[in-house]
């Protein structure tokens, strides 16, 4: 099947509206290349406002969601205060947010359940640690990881993607070898379409972590990645763009 790559930036706890024209930047060439890549980006809350009203119809995206639709949470923002604020998608289970924020796969699942109820697309990350590559158990982990926070309904189609995330080459410049890369994508692929049936050929899954101008083409090239998640290289246009634009060939 046939899937239309995604190139979606995290911002992470980067980004003010002194940095709307990187976003105008980069959602013009989204449109020149519109039909050949998706592209989207995933901006700190506070800047989603501004941002979409500065690219309107360009995805924005916001970096978690809390799985509730209100209540006394503290400094949390639920599905309808993203739409709101004109979010079309959402991250949700970033390793960042799993590690510091103790955020358990069933709590990833009700996000990303969530998520999809109200409408927006949704990103769900998953990946193994350093000592988890290490020891030779990494294909173990991250399906268990992923067959434990798959939402359990609303996520087949284009609405829906899984990020595979290895924790050790986020923002380290490691990244697996390519084979290693394959062996994972095609592991996740069977757990969604062992959740989902057919529907979980049509779930894109991108690969992230230190994904660069120069090692994207190689990277988009292996089978069942269909796009990636990118942090760093993402906060500027003349990094992001070439990395889209391999995703678009
Ligand atoms: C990320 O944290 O989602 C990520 C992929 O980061 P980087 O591209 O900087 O490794």
């Amino acid at each position: 099947m046939t899937r239309r790559k995604l190139v979606a930036g995290n911002w992470k706890m980067h980004g003010t509206s002194a940095d709307l024209d990187e976003i105008r930047a980069i959602a013009d060439a989204a449109e020149r290349l519109k039909g050949r890549v998706d592209v989207a980006l995933c901006v700190p809350a506070t800047l989603i406002h501004r941002a979409s009203d500065a690219v309107p119809g360009f995805p924005i995206g916001g970096q978690d969601l809390h799985h509730q639709e209100k209540g006394a949470h503290t400094g949390d923002i639920c599905a309808a205060m993203l739409h709101d604020a004109g979010a079309s998608l959402v991250i949700v289970g970033h390793s960042e947010r799993r590690d510091a924020h103790r955020e358990e796969d069933e709590h990833v699942r009700a996000k990303a359940e969530s998520g999809l109820r109200s409408g927006l697309s949704v990103i769900l990350c998953v990946g193994e640690s350093d000592a988890d590559r290490s020891a030779g158990r990494a294909v173990e982990v991250v399906s268990r990881q992923l067959d434990a926070s798959l939402p359990r309904e609303g996520a087949a189609g284009s609405n829906f993607s899984v990020a595979y995330e290895p924790i050790w080459a986020i923002g380290t410049g490691k990244i697996p070898s390519t084979a290693e890369i394959a062996e994972m994508h095609s592991a996740l692929r069977e757990r969604l379409i062992a959740a989902y049936g057919a529907e979980g050929q049509s779930v894109r899954i991108l690969y992230g972590g230190s994904v660069k101008p120069s090692n994207a083409s190689e990277i988009f090239a292996i089978d069942d990645v269909d796009g990636a998640l990118v942090g760093g290289a993402s906060l500027k246009a003349s990094d992001f763009l070439p990395i889209v634009e391999a995703a678009a060939t």
